[in-house]
């Protein structure tokens, strides 16, 4: 579908909270594609958007509009972030795990984080073969579940590492304060 840019039909997205004309919505899809927008920009919002990549006449693969989704989650609390550090933690979750890192918060105690860090392995399978990923602070295998599955470039599947299961005591997990 092509509109002329004298035709000011409009529609309303939901992402950037504004109304946009299709070609504009398009030209800016298209636009955070070839360059990477910086979280500040109303361009950032494009990424992975099936509305515009629809409005673009392209097709965009499941697995990339998941694998985009993820990119703006923070690895620990599951949080969306505008801005990761490192590309993984939230800023509240960074400075969390600084203090956790140094043993010490913000009053000189030592924080509770210290305690539930603990080394996880998961097995990936990819390609026929499996590969196992080990992480040595997280609180969950799900801080290395995010971290792969935001690169993925195809379907991703994970397992428990041999052995992991029954060497760790089965705990009540809670968000991060
Ligand atoms: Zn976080």
């Amino acid at each position: 579908m092509t509109l002329g840019p004298d035709l000011p039909e409009l529609f309303r997205c939901e992402r950037q909270g504004a109304r946009l004309t299709v070609p504009a919505c398009a030209r800016m899809w298209r636009s955070a594609r070839e360059t990477r927008p910086a979280p500040w920009e109303s361009r950032h919002h494009c990424l992975g958007c099936p509305v515009g990549a629809g409005n673009a006449g392209e097709k965009v693969e499941t697995v990339a509009l998941g694998a985009e989704e993820w990119r703006l989650v923070c690895c620990r609390c599951l949080r969306r972030a505008e801005r990761l550090i490192h590309r993984k933690f939230c800023v509240s979750c960074f400075n969390r795990d600084r203090e956790a890192r140094i043993g010490r918060n913000a009053k000189g105690q030592t924080p509770r984080l210290v305690a539930r860090l603990r080394p996880i392995s998961i097995v990936v399978p990819q390609a026929g073969a499996v590969r196992t990923v080990t992480e040595a602070r997280v609180l969950g295998a799900w801080e290395i579940m995010v971290a792969i599955a935001r690169q993925a470039t195809g379907p991703v599947a994970f397992g428990a590492a041999p052995g992991s299961l029954a060497a760790q005591p089965v705990q009540a997990q809670s968000a991060p304060d």
